[in-house]
């Protein structure tokens, strides 16, 4: 099992992410990598092995941003490798996802989108969403664009998983949705939190949330 962590708030997220990763280590990993937003632009490091990898190059790049997911993975569809890891982009790099669990008809997705033109950069079975979200996107951003896209591209899914989500167009939004699988949400002083953990926490079978930053970036 690997882990999700996702913060919105006015700490440095990639701080946030990586400490929340670390409390997730004991569900084991094989990889890990984060993915940022600051100032409409999608950063995303990733790196093999134990996280202090992560770390190392997280440290080097100094990063701001107040949005962010992040994630350990333990492979099911790819190997343990970098360009496995989570956070996983649409084409455009404007995307990032992270998936705990297993999209159980990723191949007939990937298949379909690589025939719609989009072009694949892992083995996973993860990497369909980005892509489905990306499809489902409005040309310009709308109010519930950005929710209204991750619900269309969850509704063709089918599997137990967690997703986290954030997307350059939509800086400030960080959305999540869990379908048979853990996932946690924690609301703290004009920030939110959101980590795999509790499975008893969440009875309801889907669970949509988005998060805004409204007060403190005024
Ligand atoms: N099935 C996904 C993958 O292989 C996620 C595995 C996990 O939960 O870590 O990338």
């Amino acid at each position: 099992m690997c882990g999700i962590v996702g913060y919105v708030g006015p700490q440095r997220a990639a701080q946030v992410l990586l400490q929340g990763l670390q409390k997730l280590e004991y569900r084991g990993y094989d990889s890990a990598g984060i993915a940022t937003l600051n100032e409409g632009k999608l950063l995303c490091v990733r790196a093999k092995g134990k996280l202090h990898n992560l770390a190392e190059k997280v440290e080097q790049l100094d990063i701001v941003a107040h949005v962010g997911i992040g994630h350990t993975r333990w492979a099911t569809h790819g190997k343990p490798e970098e360009h496995n890891a989570h956070p996983h982009r649409d084409s455009r790099d404007r995307l990032a996802v992270v998936q705990n669990g297993i999209i159980e008809n990723y191949r007939e997705l990937r298949q379909q989108l690589q025939g719609r033109g989009h072009v694949f950069r892992s083995e996973t079975d993860t990497e369909v969403i980005p892509h489905l979200i990306a499809e489902a996107l409005p040309e310009t951003p709308t109010a519930n664009g950005l929710l209204e896209a991750v619900r269309q591209a969850i509704h063709q899914l089918t599997g137990a998983f967690a997703i986290a989500v954030i997307c350059a167009d939509y800086p400030d939004e960080l959305i999540v949705v869990r379908q048979q699988a853990p996932l946690v949400i924690g609301f703290g002083q004009g920030e939110f939190f959101c980590a795999s953990d509790t499975p008893a926490s969440f009875p309801t079978p889907v669970l949509f949330c988005r998060w805004k930053m409204v007060n403190w970036l005024g």
